[in-house]
């Protein structure tokens, strides 16, 4: 059998080997490839991705899962290897079911509707997209079929992107959350002027935007020695081994928090990925369970840390010192209360900790309906524009602001957004255990301690890499699945007090 296990981990470890090169190609097309590689870049992904899926797909992969069945049904269900044919298993079944003509569909279709995406947002005229939008969802539509569902025809998409997760149990957490956070935020929204954030809106000189980030990331724990940070339109992580994780990040010139939160979020990410235990190296369980599991830890270290006021206590004075002018007259205090201020906004992507997990629910609630045939796409703005106005208060101007304003759904991404909010969810239920754990945890984070966090995560979480699912590590870790109430008290407890309700 052990010959079979070294078969089956050979053959693993060339396809992660090719999977981690287009991660670096990948990489490289965002940050440093000048803009004429494009097309030959976008045919070596191509090329390479394809090869890397031929060969986990191969009979052999498969006659080796299924004869290591048995011998790994008898290994501690948390084993290395018990864990590797496992998961290997779970994904070698779903990529069997999927023809290859579909999949080449799938990326055709997405890449013509890219383009229109693009188009239609610049002039606002989702009318140019629909089409578009309306084939990626037929196409969807299929792949879910192909892979079959007992419940939900979202169920197999979500499974993409968080394995197991089910939609009914996304639909009763989320129903939760919104019972109790649209009043709030309507409470909030009706005390705008109680939070002064306008000394963050102003000139911040980049060089040391950039040195200040670097600062945190070395104080937070990022291994620089096994890691670096540049710079990209869009801020990602990046991982080819446990031992190269890279971020990047990208500045705003005339507002602080933007740059500053990216890195710290980024470097949550990158803890994740720097943390996993050596032994799953060159394996399929190198890197995070899932990305809500993977958003749960971007989130933790961006938002309960980076703007909780224990943070700030230690942090202000370094912040003064790299910026004398702009923070002048602020304190631990008054940083905090700016850093957390509540705005319901168009745009998803710069909304606060709040507000974010509406824009979400609102996407969820759509794909749901648009995959189960309760709404026509060309209704879609119409729906997403009443949602706006129940959910934030706000109707979007146009669509290139409303229905628009993410690329999503022109690669077909369906079931990609739930993970947002479920990490937001997720953070807060382990930084719940975490506390009752690590006593004092809050004050070695106001001395600038936080090696007692990160070691708590590294080991209750990290260092399972990809074993288990996100319901799995909720019940080893704080003894429940996902829970909603942690965030939500977290999220009352601590606007509350900002803005003063009651
Ligand atoms: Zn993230």
């Amino acid at each position: 059998m052990q010959d079979k296990l070294n078969e089956l981990k050979k053959r693993l470890g060339a396809i992660s080997d090719i999977q981690n090169a287009v991660s670096l190609l990948g990489w490289d097309q965002q940050t440093y490839m000048p803009r004429g590689g494009a097309d030959a870049r976008a045919q070596q992904i191509a090329t390479l991705s394809h090869l890397a899926h031929e060969k986990f797909i191969d009979d052999t992969i498969g006659r080796l899962l299924e004869d290591l069945h048995g011998y790994a049904s008898k290994l501690s269900y948390d084993s290395d290897d018990a864990s590797l044919v496992r998961v290997a298993k779970r994904e070698y079944d779903k990529a069997r079911r999927i023809p290859a003509l579909l999949v080449f569909e799938i990326a055709h279709a997405g890449a013509q509707a890219f383009d229109a995406w693009r188009k239609a947002r610049a002039t606002s005229e989702f009318p140019q997209f629909a089409p578009f939008l309306q084939r990626n969802l037929a196409l969807k539509i299929r792949y879910a079929e192909c892979l079959g569902y007992t419940d939900r025809i979202y169920d197999p998409l979500l499974d993409e992107y968080e394995p197991d997760m089910k939609t009914t149990q996304i639909e009763a957490v989320f129903a939760d959350v919104k019972k109790e956070i649209v009043p709030l935020v309507h409470a909030i929204a009706s005390r705008q002027d109680t939070v002064d954030n306008s000394f963050l809106c102003r000139p911040f000189d980049e060089q040391k935007q950039w040195d200040i980030g670097m600062e945190t990331a070395k104080f937070l724990g990022y291994d620089f020695e096994r890691g670096r940070q540049d710079r990209s339109p869009h801020p990602f992580t990046s991982s080819f081994s446990i031992n190269d994780v890279r971020i990047t990040t990208r500045f705003m010139a005339d507002y602080f928090p933007a740059g500053f939160f990216a890195t710290i979020h980024e470097t949550g990410h990158a803890l994740y990925d720097q943390g996993v235990s050596q032994s799953l190296e060159r394996t399929l369980l190198a890197g995070g369970a899932s990305l809500g599991v993977h958003e749960s830890q971007s989130r933790m270290w961006e938002n309960l840390i980076g703007r909780g006021l224990p943070f700030w206590k230690f942090f202000m004075p370094r912040a003064r010192a790299i910026f004398p002018e702009q923070l002048r007259n602020v304190d631990a205090v008054k940083m905090y209360r700016a850093v957390n201020r509540v705005q319901p906004s168009l745009i998803r992507v710069e909304a606060d900790e709040i507000t974010y997990n509406l824009h979400i629910i609102l996407r969820f609630e759509l794909e749901n309906m648009l995959l189960e045939r309760r709404l026509d796409v060309k209704d879609l703005p119409e729906a997403w524009n009443a949602k706006m106005r129940e959910y934030l208060g706000i109707t979007p101007p146009d669509d290139a602001d409303g229905v628009l304003q993410d690329v999503h759904w022109s690669h077909g991404a369906f079931g990609y957004f739930p993970t947002y909010a479920l990490g937001n969810l997720f953070a807060s239920q382990l930084f719940e255990q975490c506390k009752k754990e690590v006593p004092g945890l809050e004050t070695s984070i106001e001395k600038g301690e936080f090696r007692s966090l990160l070691d708590w995560l590294r080991a209750r979480l990290h260092v399972h890499g990809r074993k288990f699912t996100l319901n799995e590590l909720a019940n080893k870790i704080t003894g429940k699945p996902l829970q909603t109430q942690p965030f939500i008290t977290y999220l009352k407890n601590k606007y509350s007090e900002i803005y003063r309700l009651k």
